[in-house]
Formats: C-alpha cells, structure tokens, sequence
C-alpha cells in the first residue's frame, strides 16, 4: 500500500496569461481547421527582446530594471501595441499581451501586426523625474527594435501620453536632424499638441461603451437605468462609465487597485473621477460610497460588468457570484478560460476583449495615419471613424457567431485569425 503521505500529489498547475490565450487561439483554430503550418507560426512569437537596463535614481543611487518588448506576428503590418509598467510584467505575460494585439488589430481590419511589452515596475514608488529617466532608458536600449514602419509602441496599463512623449523625444533625438520629424508615429498615444490625437484618450472606453450599445440595439435592451459596475477607473474604466452614464446607466461599484465601492443608488462618475484625482488617483473613502470587500466585487448586484484592469480577474473562483448578464472586457484577459466556461453555461454573454477594447488601437492607426500625412483631424471625425470601424466588426462577428452557433470570442478569434492565414497563403513562407 502506498503510504499517502510520502506519495507527492501533483501541485495543481496554475494557469497563467498565455495558457489562456493559446487556449482560445486552439479552439478558435479548430474551429476554422486552420492550416497547420500557420497554426505553428502562430502558436510562438517572433521575436523577444528583453533588456536590463541601469537608471540613476533620485537620491544618486543606481537600480536596474527589466524592459521587455515581444513581437508576435508581422503578417498584416507592423507590430502594434502598448507598453505597461506593473510589476507582472514578465515574459510571458509580454507573449500573451502580444498574441491578442495580432488577434486585435487584425480583427479590426487594421494594417498592423501585434506585440506588447513593458518594464516591470510599479511606477508609484518612483517620481516622475525617476520615470522619465527609465521611460528614456529603456527606449534608448530598444534601439531600432522599434520604429515607425516596424514596431510602434502606445500607453496601456500604468503609462500614458507623457509616457509616449517621453519615448518619441528619445526616439527621434537618436536621428538626424532632417529625418526627426519623420519618426513622430514612431508611437502612438502622444499628448494632443505634441503629434497625438484628438479623443485618443477616450478612444478605448468610448469602443467599451460602443459595443455595449450595439449589443444592447441588437438585443432590444433599454440602456437607461441599466447597472453597471467597473473594475479599474484608469483611463478604460472611467471613459467606459462616463459614456454609459451619458445613456442613463447608473454605475454602482468600482474596484481600483486600492480599494472597492459601491451604492446601489448609483455613484456620479465625474465626481468619482475628480475626487480620484485629488485622491492620489485612489477611489477609496469616496464619500458618496461605501467600501466593501474586494473579493464580494463581481458579485455586486448589476447588468453590465466591466473589468477594465489586469488579466485573470474573473475565474473560477467568481464566475459563479457574478450577477450581471452582460461582461464588456475593457482589459486585455480579463476572463480566464475555466472562468469562461462557466458564464456561457450561465448564459451570459462575453463581449471579447479583442473586439471590446480594440477602439484604443483603431484610434492608434489614426494618430499613426494623420502623422504619417502631416494631417491634423478634428474630435468629432476621429469618433465617428471609430464608431464606423467597430460597427462593422460588432456586425461581422456577431454575425458569424450567430451563423455557426458559437460564443462571440470564437466568431471574434475565427475571424481575425483566417484574415491572417489567408495572408500567409496569399504571399505563401520563405523559403
Ligand atoms: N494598449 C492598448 C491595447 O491593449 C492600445 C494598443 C495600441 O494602441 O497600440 O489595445
């Protein structure tokens, strides 16, 4: 008899970023029977390019730091995708973050390919001088390996237009004087007045809150009065809740890194948003609030669910207590696969985060088109552009999803994957 307590049991194997992905890429592949030699392409990344990297800190001292920046898939047009700084940021969260930029752009009918990166950090221990010695740092190591016909970084978690103006100084202080202005969408997401885009900053909660609307028109839902709670209120979170609010829906919980609130009666968001900004960027101790346990957050009584923060956050552990019947993802893996499951048998319908969340990257393109052209657009045609684009790719993927009978994240995959494997077929692989 085997004594049980020598016997080692196998440790439960925790899933990560990139076993969700590759998950989802293989059902959706399956589903497509796509060919098995751009399955193998797809299935690993290009390139990975990890950089450690020396920064003079305040008091004199030296750190080092750990930039990653990995490149999927080109097959389309050059890599695209943010660059966060959070202290899980590894590789292979950087494969993960990369893979779904590839399903992203290329749903979304864009001439781009994906990638994504970052440096593992959390940026509220340093100042802002310290940052931006590491945000130039880190560019001036990246070097050639990013450009803007071949790899163009723009904000995600934790950095913003300051950050991208920081690494488009950096970048084209490396030309010469005549080819620097050539480089300004060398990235995307630059601060209005210095080369970026009018609406870039809402561009991806105004594509949350689109999608929503679509859902909701093609549903026969009345959105006033709706329920809504938002995990995160960082750039996706707030504007998601600002254009919902805007329809009559009434946010009533919010989860930020600090802290989580509610108030079934309803929590203003522009009051929210200014009591934030005087709050250290913090939403606890919101007055208008009551604070609540973190771990009772999706279980809040709504309709609509939002995560708009880091990946993983609804799994099996929650996915069981969540109450609304709609999940808009605002964050890039949100939903983990086992967590998945159990929603669609719940019946509750997943907008997919590379269709959700994919208006920050379709504002991107403009802001690389209108740099590109010398152009200058004005707000009201930059959102319209975007409400335009994502229409077509709401109607397109709730269309297949309709036709073959399967959850809106295959249709979404599907789609964007056989956009590339018919590219790969068209221009066949060297050699
Ligand atoms: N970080 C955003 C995303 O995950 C934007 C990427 C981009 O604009 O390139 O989609």
């Amino acid at each position: 008899m085997i004594n049980e307590q020598t016997v080692e049991k196998p440790k439960p194997v925790k899933k990560g970023m990139l076993d969700n992905v590759l998950e989802q890429f293989d059902h959706a592949a399956d589903q497509i029977e796509l060919n098995p030699n751009v399955r193998k392409i797809l299935r690993i990344t290009n390139t990975e390019i990890i950089i450690n990297f020396p920064v003079r800190m305040d008091n004199g001292d030296v750190e080092i730091f750990t930039g990653y920046r990995v490149q999927h898939n080109n097959a389309l047009g050059p890599y695209k995708g943010g660059l966060r700084f959070h202290p899980t940021v590894d590789i292979n969260a950087a494969r993960a973050l990369a893979m779904w930029m590839t399903w992203k752009t290329s749903l979304a009918g864009l001439p781009y390919g994906g990638a994504k990166g970052g440096i593992q950090i959390d940026p509220s221990k340093y100042s802002s001088s310290e940052l931006e010695r590491i945000t130039r740092r880190f560019t001036y190591a990246l070097g050639e390996n990013i450009g803007p016909e071949h790899d163009i970084p723009a904000p995600d978690v934790n950095t913003n237009a300051q950050t991208m103006a920081w690494i488009a100084d950096t970048y084209m202080s490396t030309k010469s004087t005549s080819e620097r202005s050539k480089n300004m969408h060398v990235v995307t997401g630059k601060p209005v007045g210095s080369g970026g885009l009018e609406g870039r900053d809402r561009a991806t909660g105004f594509g949350v809150f689109l999608t929503i609307k679509f859902w909701a028109e093609k549903n026969k839902v009345n959105l006033n009065g709706k329920k809504f709670i938002v995990q995160g209120f960082g750039n996706v979170g707030y504007w998601s809740a600002h254009f919902l609010e805007n329809e009559g829906a009434k946010m009533v919980g919010v989860q930020d890194a600090f802290g989580s609130i509610q108030n079934n009666d309803g929590i203003k968001v522009e009051d929210l948003f200014n009591y934030s900004k005087s709050n250290s960027g913090s939403i606890v101790d919101f007055p208008e609030a009551s604070a609540m346990d973190g771990s009772d957050f999706f279980g809040i009584d709504c309709d609509i669910c939002i995560p708009a923060a880091l990946g993983n956050q609804i799994t099996p552990k929650n996915a069981n207590s969540i109450k609304a019947t709609l999940i808009a993802e605002g964050a890039n893996g949100p939903t983990d696969v086992e967590g998945e499951k159990i929603l669609l048998e719940r019946g509750i319908t997943i907008i997919p985060d590379i269709m959700c969340n994919s208006g920050g990257v379709i504002g991107s393109y403009f802001e690389w088109l209108q740099n590109r052209n010398g152009e200058l657009w004005q707000l009201d045609e930059i959102l319209e552009k975007i409400e335009k684009k994502l229409r077509t790719t709401f109607n397109k993927v709730t269309d297949y999803a309709d036709d073959k009978k399967v959850d809106l994240r295959t249709a979404a995959f599907a789609l964007a994957i056989e956009r590339i494997e018919k590219a790969y077929i068209l221009r066949g692989i060297f050699p």
